[in-house]
């Protein structure tokens, strides 16, 4: 399902992107996808040369999937397969982590790929649009109208310009301009440590190609394999008379890591080197009316569990299919407002988690430091060694488990089991028969995530041409009768999917509506009224088309009636 954007005739383009770090990219991608055509823009010269985030979670993965680059990201990383613990310089436990999601995703792993090779892979797909991002490129003001933003843009010569768009994205990282701009606070406070991270050629102690974890009195270092011959990521806390240096090289850290490592670890190059302050802050909205804030911009937090890349990439898949819906006249712009509904809890509960695993960590003293010399590995391996355990830490690692059930586009109907997935969530990956005498199919790989999808399961399906009552929404929504065959209801057993039911999922695989008897009334009434999709044509039914039609103008009204943050 693509459509070539109608732009409004007032605006130069409909969506303006705000940075070209991996979530401009993946909202630049994602609407590309779905025909929109953003102008995306980066006050850097060009793509950023330092790896920075190391670690592509499987949720992302399956997005790489739907885009067409999961090979090139999948050939260019490393899959982790272990986690080595060290305490006291010794080695003390193995964790294994390769595949620890298997049967929950297609990609039950965590993929080890720098920031800038990933922004290398998206920059490449968003060529293949006829998309170029326009580099040396700044926003230096925004002024916010009832039907558009003006953005003055200072171009590569100095010289500035005025882009008028409808929607602004902000995906321009943890300084925001965008947010800075719309007013919006950004509460939270920085740790106190001060972090280093250096790319370097080393050999010593460390397993090779798995994470090797060396714990110690005062921190912890961290080693994750690269690729090249002895390519190692080293990241740790700086020893307290380092911290107030702003001239500090990597030479000079050398001697702690040692002290820890072993001395038989030997430096050959370090090819960056950096040192950071972490920060836990969350934006207090994510939208200001026409403006939205994704990424670094919206939130960020310490790099416990290598979440940060990950969640900025969903926000854009988040918001990229409800704004081009939007763009293309197919959705109301009340659609929007669940982006922040469903992303601002995420990112709240992302940082209460990776603060307790951070505290957990670094936490000073005594105490702390018997903590994770003595107990921490040996706690990790054996709770590893469970497969409830191993399920919930790849759960939430790994971001498929994330749900949006108080979201308003999520609706459980009564009668559904308690354990069977549910509005909002992720709908659990299988493979089905999707067809009468085929094989069974992924179903991830099956299903178009441009459109809603509704699965029908042990009942009849909607009678041929009931399609046609959705009057001009019949091209927005596939369904498909799932085969009654004896594989197909193992599969559905395991992922506890009840036979019989409904699930109509978002074009982000989410759970939108379900339950266990299909009535084309609530697919009706969830596609106008909580998807806000546009309804016209549908027949023998002209009180409800008049009635969604007054809804829209009166929320176009809210909308342009809004009044600045404050
Ligand atoms: C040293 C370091 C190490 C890190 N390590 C990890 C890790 O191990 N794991 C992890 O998950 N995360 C890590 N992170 C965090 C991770 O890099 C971020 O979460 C990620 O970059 C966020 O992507 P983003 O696109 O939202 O923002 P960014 O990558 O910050 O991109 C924002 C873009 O906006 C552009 N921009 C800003 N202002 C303007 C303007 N006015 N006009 C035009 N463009 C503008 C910037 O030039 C930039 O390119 C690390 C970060 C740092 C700094």
């Amino acid at each position: 399902m693509i459509h070539v954007s109608q732009r409004d005739a007032n605006v130069d383009v409909d969506v303006l992107i705000v940075g070209a770090g991996p979530t401009g990219l993946m909202l630049a991608n994602q609407l590309a996808r779905r025909g929109v055509k953003p102008i995306i823009i980066d006050r850097h010269s060009g793509p950023a040369q330092q790896s920075r985030a190391m670690a592509v979670q499987a949720r992302t993965m399956e997005i790489y999937s739907k885009m067409g680059i999961i090979e090139k990201a999948l050939a260019l990383g490393a899959r982790g397969t272990a986690a080595n613990m060290w305490a006291n310089g010794r080695w003390t436990a193995r964790v294994p982590i390769g595949d620890i999601g298997q049967s929950m995703s297609p990609f039950p792993f965590v993929l080890m790929l720098g920031q800038d090779q990933n922004e290398h892979i998206m920059g490449d797909k968003l060529g293949e649009y006829g998309i170029a991002i326009e580099w040396n490129t700044e926003l230096i003001a925004l002024e916010q109208h009832p039907d558009h933003v003006d953005a003055t843009i200072k171009g590569p010569d100095g010289t500035t310009r005025m882009i008028k768009a409808a929607w602004v994205a902000g995906c321009d990282g943890s300084r925001s301009p965008v947010r800075e701009l719309s007013g919006i606070k950004f509460p939270g406070a920085p740790y106190e440590q001060t972090f280093f991270v250096a790319d370097t050629e080393a050999t010593g102690s460390m397993r090779p190609g798995e994470l090797n974890v060396y714990l110690w009195r005062d921190g912890f270092h961290l080693f994750f394999p690269m690729r090249g011959k002895d390519g190692w990521r080293v990241i740790g806390i700086l020893p307290k008379h380092l911290r107030q240096r702003d001239d500090l090289t990597f030479e000079e850290v050398v001697p702690a890591i040692q002290q820890e490592a072993g001395t038989n670890l030997s430096f050959k190059a370090c090819h960056w080197f950096s040192t950071y302050r972490i920060h836990h802050r969350a934006a207090e909205r994510f939208r200001d009316r026409r403006c939205f804030l994704l990424g670094d911009a919206a939130h960020i937090h310490s790099p416990a569990g290598a979440q940060g890349m990950n969640t900025g990439l969903q926000d854009a898949y988040n918001l990229a299919w409800k704004l081009a819906l939007v763009v293309h006249g197919r959705a109301d712009a009340a659609l929007l407002d669940s982006y922040e509904q469903e992303r601002i809890p995420v990112a709240q509960r992302l940082l209460q988690t990776t603060d307790r695993a951070f505290q957990l960590i670094v936490s000073d003293g005594w105490l702390g430091g018997l903590f994770r010399t003595r107990i921490l590995a040996k706690v990790a391996a054996r709770a590893m060694t469970f497969e409830r355990v191993r399920q919930i830490a790849f759960r939430t690692i790994s971001q498929i488990g994330i749900s949006y059930p108080k979201s308003s586009m999520s609706r459980t109907l009564a009668g559904l089991p308690k354990d069977a997935p549910a509005a909002g969530d992720r709908f659990p990956w299988m493979h089905l028969k999707m067809r009468e005498n085929s094989l069974p199919e992924d179903l991830f790989e099956y299903l178009d995530d441009t459109q809603f999808n509704l699965l029908v399961i042990g009942q009849p399906t909607l009678a041929a041409g009931a399609l046609g009552d959705l009057g001009n929404l019949g091209d927005l929504v596939r369904v498909h009768t799932i085969a009654a065959d004896h594989g197909n209801r193992l599969e559905l057993a395991r992922t506890k999917v009840p036979h019989p039911s409904f699930y109509l999922l978002r074009p982000d695989g989410h759970v939108g509506l379900c339950g266990t008897q299909l009535e084309l009334a609530d697919i009706k009434r969830y596609l106008a009224e909580q998807a806000h999709l546009i309804v016209r044509g549908v027949r023998g039914n002209a009180g409800f088309v008049q009635d969604k039609v007054a809804a829209m103008q009166t929320h176009r009204d809210a909308v342009g009636e809004l009044t600045p943050a404050t």
